[in-house]
Protein backbone atom coordinates (compact mmCIF):
# COMPACT_ATOMS: atom_id res chain seq x y z
CA UNK A 1 0.00 0.00 0.00
CA UNK A 2 0.99 3.70 -0.69
CA UNK A 3 0.71 6.41 1.70
CA UNK A 4 -1.51 9.16 0.37
CA UNK A 5 1.42 11.79 1.18
CA UNK A 6 3.90 14.31 -0.56
CA UNK A 7 2.61 16.99 -2.37
CA UNK A 8 -1.17 17.69 -1.59
CA UNK A 9 -3.72 20.08 -2.11
CA UNK A 10 -4.83 21.14 1.57
CA UNK A 11 -8.55 20.93 0.88
CA UNK A 12 -9.15 17.94 -1.23
CA UNK A 13 -5.93 15.92 -0.46
CA UNK A 14 -5.25 15.66 -4.44
CA UNK A 15 -1.39 15.24 -6.08
CA UNK A 16 -0.98 19.29 -6.01
CA UNK A 17 2.01 21.40 -7.27
CA UNK A 18 0.11 24.03 -5.28
CA UNK A 19 -1.19 24.05 -0.98
CA UNK A 20 -4.17 24.88 -2.76
CA UNK A 21 -5.23 22.77 -5.91
CA UNK A 22 -6.68 25.30 -8.80
CA UNK A 23 -10.49 23.70 -8.83
CA UNK A 24 -10.48 24.01 -5.23
CA UNK A 25 -9.54 27.67 -5.74
CA UNK A 26 -12.32 27.88 -7.75
CA UNK A 27 -15.33 26.56 -5.87
CA UNK A 28 -16.72 27.20 -2.05
CA UNK A 29 -15.79 24.23 -0.24
CA UNK A 30 -17.93 23.05 2.96
CA UNK A 31 -15.11 20.85 3.65
CA UNK A 32 -12.22 22.54 5.41
CA UNK A 33 -9.38 20.31 4.74
CA UNK A 34 -9.72 15.91 3.94
CA UNK A 35 -6.75 14.14 4.74
CA UNK A 36 -6.77 10.32 3.69
CA UNK A 37 -4.56 7.60 4.83
CA UNK A 38 -3.75 5.34 1.48
CA UNK A 39 -3.60 5.96 -2.08
CA UNK A 40 -6.56 3.69 -3.52
CA UNK A 41 -4.87 0.75 -5.66
CA UNK A 42 -4.11 -2.57 -5.54
CA UNK A 43 -4.33 -4.26 -1.93
CA UNK A 44 -5.42 -0.78 -0.74
CA UNK A 45 -8.30 -1.41 -2.86
CA UNK A 46 -9.05 -4.81 -2.15
CA UNK A 47 -8.84 -4.70 1.42
CA UNK A 48 -11.51 -1.35 1.26
CA UNK A 49 -13.76 -3.41 -0.71
CA UNK A 50 -13.56 -6.50 1.48
CA UNK A 51 -14.70 -4.04 4.20
CA UNK A 52 -17.10 -2.89 2.21
CA UNK A 53 -18.54 -5.82 0.24
CA UNK A 54 -17.34 -9.05 2.40
CA UNK A 55 -17.73 -7.56 5.53
CA UNK A 56 -14.30 -7.72 7.34
CA UNK A 57 -14.47 -6.08 9.85
CA UNK A 58 -11.17 -6.23 11.32
CA UNK A 59 -9.79 -4.49 7.93
CA UNK A 60 -11.39 -1.01 9.80
CA UNK A 61 -8.81 -1.23 12.35
CA UNK A 62 -5.82 -2.47 10.40
CA UNK A 63 -6.35 0.48 7.69
CA UNK A 64 -6.39 2.97 10.27
CA UNK A 65 -3.13 1.64 11.83
CA UNK A 66 -1.57 1.97 8.47
CA UNK A 67 -2.96 4.90 7.71
CA UNK A 68 0.02 6.62 10.08
CA UNK A 69 -0.72 9.53 11.92
CA UNK A 70 -4.01 10.72 12.24
CA UNK A 71 -4.25 14.69 13.69
CA UNK A 72 -7.45 16.07 14.14
CA UNK A 73 -7.38 20.00 14.54
CA UNK A 74 -8.13 21.68 17.77
CA UNK A 75 -11.46 23.23 17.04
CA UNK A 76 -12.51 19.60 16.59
CA UNK A 77 -14.94 17.87 18.41
CA UNK A 78 -16.28 14.46 17.64
CA UNK A 79 -16.29 12.13 14.69
CA UNK A 80 -18.99 11.25 12.42
CA UNK A 81 -18.71 8.45 9.88
CA UNK A 82 -20.76 9.15 6.32
CA UNK A 83 -24.11 7.09 6.58
CA UNK A 84 -25.14 3.81 3.94
CA UNK A 85 -28.71 3.94 3.56
CA UNK A 86 -30.78 1.51 5.87
CA UNK A 87 -31.58 -1.07 3.56
CA UNK A 88 -27.91 -1.54 2.34
CA UNK A 89 -26.87 -1.60 6.01
CA UNK A 90 -29.27 -4.15 6.79
CA UNK A 91 -27.69 -6.05 3.61
CA UNK A 92 -24.37 -5.59 4.40
CA UNK A 93 -25.03 -6.21 8.39
CA UNK A 94 -22.96 -2.68 9.29
CA UNK A 95 -21.67 0.41 7.71
CA UNK A 96 -17.95 0.26 6.58
CA UNK A 97 -18.02 3.91 7.95
CA UNK A 98 -19.25 3.53 10.87
CA UNK A 99 -15.86 0.72 11.57
CA UNK A 100 -13.39 2.93 10.50
CA UNK A 101 -15.05 5.97 12.06
CA UNK A 102 -14.32 4.03 15.34
CA UNK A 103 -10.85 3.36 15.13
CA UNK A 104 -10.73 6.87 13.91
CA UNK A 105 -12.05 8.05 17.54
CA UNK A 106 -10.50 5.22 19.63
CA UNK A 107 -6.89 6.70 18.11
CA UNK A 108 -7.63 10.14 18.75
CA UNK A 109 -9.52 10.48 21.48
CA UNK A 110 -12.58 11.95 20.69
CA UNK A 111 -16.35 11.49 20.40
CA UNK A 112 -17.73 8.99 17.72
CA UNK A 113 -21.36 10.00 17.09
CA UNK A 114 -23.07 7.70 14.36
CA UNK A 115 -26.58 9.15 14.57
CA UNK A 116 -25.74 12.71 13.45
CA UNK A 117 -26.05 12.57 10.51
CA UNK A 118 -28.28 10.18 8.71
CA UNK A 119 -29.11 8.98 4.47
CA UNK A 120 -32.47 10.39 3.43
CA UNK A 121 -34.19 8.45 0.35
CA UNK A 122 -32.58 5.68 -1.76
CA UNK A 123 -30.12 6.67 -3.48
CA UNK A 124 -26.34 5.05 -3.27
CA UNK A 125 -23.13 5.19 -4.88
CA UNK A 126 -25.02 2.71 -7.27
CA UNK A 127 -26.91 4.87 -8.44
CA UNK A 128 -24.87 7.89 -8.59
CA UNK A 129 -22.44 6.17 -10.12
CA UNK A 130 -24.86 5.22 -13.55
CA UNK A 131 -25.01 9.27 -13.79
CA UNK A 132 -22.80 11.75 -16.02
CA UNK A 133 -20.74 13.94 -13.38
CA UNK A 134 -23.06 17.09 -13.57
CA UNK A 135 -26.76 14.61 -12.59
CA UNK A 136 -24.11 13.14 -9.36
CA UNK A 137 -23.58 15.93 -7.55
CA UNK A 138 -27.69 16.84 -8.02
CA UNK A 139 -28.45 13.55 -7.34
CA UNK A 140 -26.53 13.65 -3.70
CA UNK A 141 -27.89 16.95 -2.60
CA UNK A 142 -30.08 16.35 -0.12
CA UNK A 143 -28.92 12.97 0.32
CA UNK A 144 -28.29 13.39 4.06
CA UNK A 145 -29.75 14.77 7.49
CA UNK A 146 -28.01 16.45 10.22
CA UNK A 147 -29.43 16.39 14.12
CA UNK A 148 -29.17 19.82 14.92
CA UNK A 149 -28.90 18.79 18.73
CA UNK A 150 -25.94 17.11 18.60
CA UNK A 151 -23.57 18.88 16.22
CA UNK A 152 -24.37 22.48 16.21
CA UNK A 153 -21.56 24.79 17.88
CA UNK A 154 -19.28 21.66 17.58
CA UNK A 155 -16.65 20.63 14.99
CA UNK A 156 -17.14 17.32 13.07
CA UNK A 157 -14.49 14.90 11.40
CA UNK A 158 -16.50 13.04 9.21
CA UNK A 159 -15.08 9.27 8.51
CA UNK A 160 -15.19 7.54 5.25
CA UNK A 161 -13.82 4.64 3.41
CA UNK A 162 -12.86 6.24 0.07
CA UNK A 163 -12.84 10.33 -1.22
CA UNK A 164 -13.62 9.82 -5.20
CA UNK A 165 -14.78 13.04 -6.10
CA UNK A 166 -15.57 14.14 -2.81
CA UNK A 167 -19.41 14.74 -3.77
CA UNK A 168 -20.66 12.60 -1.13
CA UNK A 169 -18.30 14.18 1.59
CA UNK A 170 -19.02 18.18 0.34
CA UNK A 171 -22.31 17.35 0.57
CA UNK A 172 -22.57 15.56 4.29
CA UNK A 173 -20.24 18.52 4.86
CA UNK A 174 -23.11 21.09 3.49
CA UNK A 175 -25.85 19.35 5.50
CA UNK A 176 -23.63 19.46 9.06
CA UNK A 177 -22.66 23.16 8.30
CA UNK A 178 -26.66 23.73 7.49
CA UNK A 179 -27.45 22.08 11.34
CA UNK A 180 -25.29 24.59 12.88
CA UNK A 181 -22.26 22.82 12.85
CA UNK A 182 -18.49 25.30 13.41
CA UNK A 183 -16.24 23.47 11.50
CA UNK A 184 -16.04 20.39 9.25
CA UNK A 185 -13.16 18.16 8.34
CA UNK A 186 -12.88 15.05 6.57
CA UNK A 187 -10.78 11.55 7.06
CA UNK A 188 -10.64 8.97 4.79
CA UNK A 189 -8.90 5.66 4.35
CA UNK A 190 -8.22 5.83 0.85
CA UNK A 191 -8.18 8.31 -1.50
CA UNK A 192 -8.52 7.58 -5.27
CA UNK A 193 -5.99 9.30 -7.47
ZN1 LIG B 1 -7.99 20.65 -4.08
Amino acid sequence: MRQADGRRCRHCWLASDSPVCRECQSKALAVRELRSGIVYDGPARAAVLALKHRGVVGLAEELVELSGEIRAADDIDMVVPIPIPLLRQRRRGGNQAEYLARAVASRTGLDLDAAALRRRGWWGPRQAQAASRADRSRIVRGAFAAREDRVAGRGVLLVDDVATTMSTLSEAARTLLAAGARVVDAWTAARAH
